[in-house]
């Protein structure tokens, strides 16, 4: 199928034949993660992803592995890498040493965030003494000392989980456009409407620029339940009855996973969404499979905007 986007461009991109489409890694942990992860990248890099993502772990904990990984994507592959980085936890200084050494060896995309509180969702956040106070602040000042950097910042369909309410989520949104932020990729969902009402919502505020649904495919139903509770998403009964009687049976998840997130993207393109942003979790084939549902086909680059 390919999607039928040619007429509006609903999350804010210019419209395009064929949907934009861009990757999450996390850096691994092993080598034999490692292995796994550049697997992966080989089996996706054909399909001409705008962006590949890697992921800063909470508090900073994968600083070094984030760097050696997006450095490795920038010398071994074509591909555009975009660093994940938080200020939870860690003084000014070291933050603007992060960015300054992803400058230096020529990344100029940055996914910034404020990371989770050190005691874990639930706990009360609380900035490093000297660090950046929030994600506004940080975006702020990776514009003020880079101004080249690209900025990509969050945003939660179903509100965040510290969220007092819609409006003051995205009053949040609002002051990290101010400071420079270009693109946000949404929290995981997996009822659209959520997402679809959300857009309206920020649209509504003057929000203009691209709100890219983050698409989780579930390979793995009780980990994506455990993911969905820490991070404030819903699991549809839906979903669970999907996934029902398949705990043993890993083929068969498969193909309801593809089916399933399939489905998702194919009705958002139909909606006039033409970007997509996947958590592969390190892995290529449902990813794959999608994309080629949505009509990429190796070799059928397209850079948007
Ligand atoms: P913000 O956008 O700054 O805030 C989110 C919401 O929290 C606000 O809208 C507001 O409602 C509320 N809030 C924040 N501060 C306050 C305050 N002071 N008072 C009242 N309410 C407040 N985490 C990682 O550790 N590493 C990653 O690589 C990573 N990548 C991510 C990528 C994406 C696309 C997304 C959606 C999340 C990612 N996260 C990552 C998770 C993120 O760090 C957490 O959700 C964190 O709790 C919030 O950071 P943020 O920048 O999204 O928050």
């Amino acid at each position: 199928m390919t999607s039928d986007i040619s007429s509006r461009a609903h999350n804010g991109h210019a419209v395009h034949q064929r949907p934009a489409i861009s990757f999450e890694f996390f850096p691994p942990k092993t080598e034999e993660m490692e292995r796994n992860l550049w697997d992966t990248i080989t089996r996706l890099a054909p399909l001409a992803p705008n962006f590949v993502s890697v992921t800063y772990g909470a508090g900073g904990s994968t600083r070094e592995r984030t760097h050696t990984t997006i450095t490795r994507i920038l010398g071994e592959t074509d591909l555009t890498p975009a660093a994940h980085l938080t200020c939870v936890d860690a003084p000014k200084a070291d933050v603007d040493d992060v960015v300054a050494r992803y400058h230096e060896v020529g990344v100029r995309h940055i996914v910034a965030l404020r990371g989770d509180p050190t005691g874990g969702i639930g706990d009360t956040y609380a900035p490093h003494p000297q660090g950046y106070t929030s994600s506004v602040d940080l975006v702020a000042a990776i514009k003020r000392r880079h101004p080249d950097i690209e900025v990509t910042v969050s945003a939660y369909p179903e509100r965040h989980p510290e969220s007092t309410g819609f409006d003051a989520d995205i009053d949040m949104l609002k002051a990290k456009v101010d400071a420079g932020a270009t693109r946000a990729i949404t929290q995981f969902f997996f009822d659209n409407d959520l997402y679809l009402r959300y857009l309206d919502r920020v649209r509504a505020r003057g929000i203009a620029i691209p709100i890219v649904p983050g698409i989780l495919p579930v390979q793995n139903f009780k980990q994506a339940s455990n993911f969905a509770k820490r991070a404030g998403a819903s699991m549809p009964d839906w979903l669970a009855e999907k996934f029902e009687g398949l705990d043993d049976d890993p083929e068969t998840r498969k193909l309801v996973a593809a089916t399933v997130a399939a489905g998702q993207v194919q009705k958002l393109a139909k909606r006039g969404i033409d970007t997509f942003h996947f958590y592969t979790m390190n892995r290529a084939d449902l990813v794959f499979a999608i994309s080629h549902l949505l009509g990429i086909r190796p070799g059928s680059a397209r850079k948007a905007a």
